[in-house]
């Protein structure tokens, strides 16, 4: 067969004025109710800890928290990045929805932004009160910590890439942790899996060729990135085997440390109802 040929590439007279075309952000999220940062504050004042989960290197593990606690993911040790799921305990199909959370709050999230949920829900099923990294800000190369850009490292990319099967990725810790904490199977629990919040990570888009890099993550031992459960919620965790994802992951290679899932109650004066799921009516137009 021969080749075939290349589209015509020529640059129309007029390519200087289309690629000046101003950008817009697409999904404004002016309308959405402001943060309310003397409640933030407000129920931040007296957490009483409930407990504290570790998640071991390059595994997982999943925890139950009630609409009104607080949950810190916590770098207890070196530096080490998390992958982060959340589920409404009520009703797990019901999960968080990364690419939606990336169109209305950016690439990387900190305080005051909202973790949406997926249709038909599209809800808040947390809130960002407290960020020890929002220092970090956006660096030279272009990159920002807690990214919703990623998907989660997972044994068929790696297959895929590598020819070899690894089984400590992301997908699989989670996928673990969900079964154990649903009492079914890993085939039940591995579709609920979804793309990821990657806690303490450093990434961005190369700007010549636009490609997702990771680099060292600045975490330090003691920093935590803090949710507010608007509902009751599933939280799962993986200790990615990347480690601070300074160089590789979906292997052994990365020296790797432990993730603490840390629980804590709140003033139950402060507890806002659930917001209520999208009002859409479903029916598409029929
Ligand atoms: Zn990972």
């Amino acid at each position: 067969m021969p080749p075939i040929p290349p589209p015509d590439q020529t640059a129309p007279p007029d390519a200087a004025r289309r690629r000046a075309a101003a950008p817009v952000i697409c999904y404004p999220p002016d309308t959405l109710p402001p943060v309310d940062r003397a409640w933030t504050a407000a129920i931040r004042r007296a957490l009483r800890p409930v407990r504290t989960t570790r998640v071991p290197p390059r595994d997982g593990r999943a925890v139950r928290v009630a609409r009104g606690q607080i949950v810190r993911i916590v770098c207890p040790e070196g530096p080490q990045v998390g992958d982060l799921n959340l589920w409404s305990a009520a009703d797990p199909s019901e999960r968080f929805y990364s690419g939606k959370t990336r169109a209305l709050h950016g690439a990387h999230v900190s305080a005051g932004d909202r973790l949406w949920s997926t249709f038909p829900h599209l809800r808040p099923l947390a809130t960002i009160t407290h960020d020890t990294l929002a220092w970090y800000g956006i660096d030279a190369d272009g990159g920002a910590v807690h990214d919703v850009i990623g998907t989660r490292c997972d044994p068929y990319t790696a297959r895929l890439l590598s020819g070899d099967s690894y089984h400590r990725c992301c997908h699989s810790n989670l996928t673990r942790a969900l079964a154990d904490a649903l009492d079914c199977s890993r085939a039940e629990a591995e579709p609920l899996v979804h793309d990821v919040l990657n806690v303490f990570m450093c990434t961005g888009f190369s700007a010549d060729t636009h490609q997702y890099f990771m680099k060292a993550s600045p975490v330090r031992a003691g920093d935590y990135l803090e949710l507010y459960a608007e509902v009751d919620l599933l939280v799962g965790l993986s200790a990615c085997p990347g480690g601070d994802c300074g160089a590789e992951h979906s292997s052994d290679a990365a020296p790797c440390h432990p993730l603490d899932i840390a629980v804590y109650d709140t003033d139950p004066a402060l507890h806002r109802p659930a917001p209520a799921p999208s009002a859409y009516d479903r029916s598409h137009g029929a």
